[in-house]
C-alpha cells in the first residue's frame, strides 16, 4: 500500500486533509483508533475499540474503512451499522460528504434503510384503480396525495414525503418481502426500491442501522438475505448488539399482531376488502372465527399475566400454552393460497399469495411460543408481557452469544466494534462484553478521552443518605431534598437520572412546586416527545430535564444548557424480568456468579454513560452528584467510581 494511502499518509501534516483544512489537526487518539482499525482490517481480525468522548471515532473508522473499500473493490461493500436511524443521518449528511470531499479517490457510499420504507409503484396503482379503498376521507385523501407525490419525488422513500402518512395508508402502497413481480413488473425501471437496492449491491461503504443488520443475520441464518454479502462490518454503539441481537433473535406476538394481518385482508372498505373481492364463503367464515380466536385467546393470556402479579412479565418456563389460532389461520392461508391460483389478475394473485405467506408465518411464531422446545439448537425463554397493546406473547434466546459466535464471528465478516462505554473500565480485554456477544478472539484498544475530566467535573457524593433497596420511602425522600438543594444552588441547568418511571414520577411530584417557586422549569420525561424537551431544554438553558433509562445515553446537551448532573441511583437492572431471571439461573448453573458476572458489569456500562452526559465538548465544566450512597458503602461501590475518567482514579473518601 503506498504511504498516500494509508492513515499516516492521509492525515501527515501535508497530507490531503490537511491541505484541503487547514485548521485540522488530528487528535492522537484520533489516529490511535484509526491506526488499530487499519490494522485489523488489513489483518482480517476482529477489534474492540473503546474511545472516549471526543475522540472523534467515527471518523477514526470512516477513513480507514473508505480506504479499505477502495482497494478491495468487488468484494462486497464495508457495511457501517449504527445503533439509530439518528446517526445514519449523521454519517449520510455529515462525516462521509467531509471525506467524499477530502479523499483522494472515487468512492461510493450508500445509505440502506428497510424495504418498507419505499413506495412500491405497482401497489401504488392497484390502491388507486380500487377508487373507494378507504371509507375514511383523510385516507383517501392522503392516498391522492401519495399518487401525486409518486410523480416527484426522488428516492420515492416515506421520509421524502411532505406528511408522515397513516399507517394502514402506507402499507396499502409500500414496497413488501414476498409481493415484488421482479423484472415482470412493469414498473420495474422506475422501481424506486430496485434502484435503490442496486445502489446497495454496488456501494463500497453501506451505512445501516443494528436492527437491520441483525433482522439480516436472523435471515441469512435462515438462508435468506437483504444485505449484500460483506467482509467488513463496523459496528457504532456496540455496547447494544447483545441487546438488538436478543430482540432481532427472539418473537413476539399480540393481539393487534394478528388483527394486522386479519385487518390486512378485510379491514378496508368491506366491500373492496380482498376477501370480499377473492375469498371464498368458506375464507370469509375462517376469517371471522380467527377475528373471535385472536380476540379471546389474547384476553385469556391478559388474565394469565394479571393472575401472576407480575409488572416485568410472567415466565412460562416449560409450561405449554393452549391456542385456537393455527388452525384457523392455517386452513384462512390455504384458502388465500388457493384463491390466488383461481383469479387471472397477476396484481390480485402477488396480493393474496403474499397475504398467505404472512399468515404461515404468523402461525410458526405462535408454536414457537407456545410449544416449548427444549432440543432447539439456541432453546427460547417464553413469558408473557404487558404491552401499550395489551399483553404478548415473547420469546428470546437464552444465550446469544453462542448463534453470534457461530453466524457472525466464526464465519462471518471481521467486524469492528467501537462505542464510548464497551467495558467497566477495569477488564483490559473486554472480557464481559465478548463473553456476552460470543467473540473470543479480537484485538482490544481502549483510548481515553481528550476531555481534561480533572480540571473540568467538580464530583459530589452526599454523606448519609438512605439505602435505596432497605429503605426507599426515606431514601426517595432524601433525594428530592437533594436535588432541590443542588438544583436551585446551580440555578438550573441540570440533568436528573432516575433507573425507574415510578421514580421519576415521584421526585418529580416532590421537585415542582419548589422549583415553579424558583422560576426554574422542569422537564418531565414521558409529559412530551423527547425531542420536544431536549429543544426545550436547549431553549431554555436553566430548565431541568428529569428521566430514566433512555436519557443515561444518546442525548447531547453542551454548554450552559447542563452543568450539573445528579445520578439518584445506582442503575442496576430490575432482575425481575423473566429473560433477565433465566440468564441469571443459567450462570448459576454454569457455575458463575450472576451479580459479578452480569448485574455488576451492566449497571457500571451505563453509570459510564450516564456520567457521559455531562461533558459533551472541551469548553464544557460541571458538576456530578452521585446520591446512591452505596457508591461509598458498598465494596463494589468502588468499582463504579473508578471506571470515570479521572485521570488518577477517583478517591470516593475525597484523600
Ligand atoms: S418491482 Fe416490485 S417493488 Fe418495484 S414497483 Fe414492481 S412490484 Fe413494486
Amino acid at each position: 500500500m503506498t504511504d498516500a494511502l494509508t492513515v499516516n499518509g492521509l492525515l501527515a501534516p501535508d497530507g490531503p486533509v490537511a491541505r484541503r483544512l487547514p485548521d485540522f489537526e488530528p487528535r492522537p487518539q484520533q489516529m490511535q483508533m484509526a491506526h488499530a482499525v487499519e490494522q485489523a482490517l488489513s489483518s482480517k481480525r476482529h477489534l474492540i475499540a473503546e474511545a472516549g468522548t471526543g475522540t472523534g471515532k467515527s471518523f477514526a473508522y470512516l477513513l480507514p474503512a473508505a480506504v479499505y473499500a477502495d482497494r478491495h473493490v468487488g468484494e462486497g461493500p464495508v457495511i457501517i451499522s449504527t445503533r439509530t436511524i439518528a446517526l445514519q443521518e449523521q454519517l449520510e449528511h455529515k462525516d462521509l460528504p467531509f471525506l467524499h470531499a477530502v479523499l483522494p479517490f472515487e468512492w461510493s457510499s450508500v445509505t440502506a434503510i428497510g424495504r418498507n420504507n419505499y413506495l412500491c409503484l405497482r401497489r401504488m396503482h392497484l390502491a388507486e384503480r380500487e377508487q373507494h379503498l378507504f371509507e375514511d376521507p383523510e385516507r383517501h385523501s392522503q392516498l391522492r396525495k401519495i399518487v401525486d407525490w409518486s410523480m416527484t419525488t426522488k428516492d420515492g422513500t416515506k421520509q421524502d414525503l411532505a406528511f408522515p402518512p397513516m399507517p394502514e395508508v402506507w402499507e396499502e402502497v409500500q414496497a413488501e418481502h414476498g409481493n415484488c413481480l421482479q423484472r415482470a413488473c412493469k414498473h420495474y425501471n422506475q422501481c424506486h426500491w430496485q434502484r435503490a437496492r442496486r445502489r446497495m449491491q454496488t456501494a463500497q461503504v453501506l451505512v445501516v442501522n443494528h436492527a437491520l443488520y441483525f433482522a439480516d443475520l436472523a435471515l441469512r441464518i435462515a438462508g435468506a438475505s437483504y444485505l449484500p454479502a460483506h467482509r467488513v462490518v463496523i459496528f457504532d454503539e456496540a455496547h447494544h448488539l447483545e441487546r438488538v441481537a436478543t430482540e432481532s433473535l427472539g418473537l413476539r406476538i399480540g393481539r393487534s399482531t394478528v388483527g394486522w394481518h386479519l385487518r390486512r385482508l378485510h379491514g378496508r372498505r368491506s366491500d373492496k376488502s380482498l376477501l370480499s373481492q377473492h375469498g371464498s364463503p368458506v375464507a370469509r367464515v375462517l376469517w371471522e372465527e380467527a377475528h373471535q380466536h385472536n380476540e379471546a385467546f389474547f384476553a385469556d393470556i391478559n388474565d394469565r399475566l394479571l393472575a401472576s402479579g407480575k409488572s416485568d412479565g410472567h415466565a412460562l418456563h416449560d409450561e405449554p400454552v393452549d391456542e385456537p389460532l393455527t388452525p384457523v389461520l392455517r386452513a384462512l392461508s390455504t384458502e388465500l393460497a388457493s384463491a390466488a391460483v383461481r383469479v387471472t389478475e397477476i396484481d390480485a394473485q402477488m396480493e393474496l399469495q403474499s397475504r398467505a405467506n404472512g399468515l404461515d408465518a404468523l402461525c410458526a411464531t405462535l408454536r414457537a411460543l407456545c410449544v416449548p422446545n427444549p432440543a432447539a439448537e439456541t432453546p427460547l425463554v417464553r413469558w408473557i408481557e404487558p404491552s401499550r397493546h395489551g399483553a404478548q406473547l415473547c420469546g428470546a434466546p437464552l444465550d446469544v452469544s453462542q448463534a453470534l459466535r457461530q453466524h457472525l464471528f466464526t464465519k462471518g465478516p471481521t467486524t469492528i466494534l467501537t462505542s464510548a462505554t464497551l467495558g467497566t473500565g477495569d477488564d483490559a480485554n473486554f472480557g464481559w462484553l465478548r463473553r456476552q456477544l460470543g467473540l473470543d478472539e479480537a484485538d482490544t484498544l481502549r483510548v481515553g478521552s481528550p476531555f481534561d475530566y480533572d480540571r473540568a467535573v467538580q464530583m459530589v457524593l452526599p454523606e448519609a443518605l438512605p439505602d435505596p433497596s432497605s429503605d426507599s420511602a426515606a431514601f426517595r425522600a432524601e433525594v428530592v431534598q437533594q436535588c432541590l438543594r443542588h438544583v436551585v444552588e446551580n440555578g438550573g441547568r441540570a440533568l436528573i437520572l432516575c433507573t425507574s418511571w415510578d421514580f421519576v414520577r415521584s421526585v418529580a411530584a416532590g421537585l415542582r412546586p419548589s422549583l415553579a417557586a424558583a422560576g426554574i422549569e422542569l422537564l418531565v420525561q414521558g409529559e412530551a416527545p423527547m425531542v420536544r424537551l431536549l429543544e426545550q431544554k436547549r431553549t431554555v438553558p436553566t430548565s431541568v430535564l428529569i428521566g430514566t433509562d433512555s436519557l443515561w445515553e444518546g442525548i447531547d446537551l453542551r454548554g450552559d444548557a447542563l452543568t450539573l448532573l445528579v445520578i439518584t441511583r445506582l442503575p442496576f437492572q430490575s432482575p425481575g424480568h423473566p429473560l433477565t431471571q433465566a440468564r441469571m439461573a443459567m450462570m448459576k448453573a454454569q457455575g458463575r456468579d450472576p451479580f459479578a458476572d452480569h448485574s455488576l458489569p451492566e449497571a457500571i456500562l451505563k453509570f459510564r454513560q450516564g456520567f457521559g452526559r455531562l461533558i459533551r465538548g472541551s469548553q464544557d465544566r460541571g458538576k456530578v452528584v452521585v446520591l446512591d450512597p452505596r457508591v461509598r458503602t458498598k465494596g463494589y461501590g468502588r468499582r463504579f467510581l473508578s471506571a470515570l475518567p479521572f485521570s488518577a482514579g477517583f478517591d470516593p473518601t475525597g484523600g
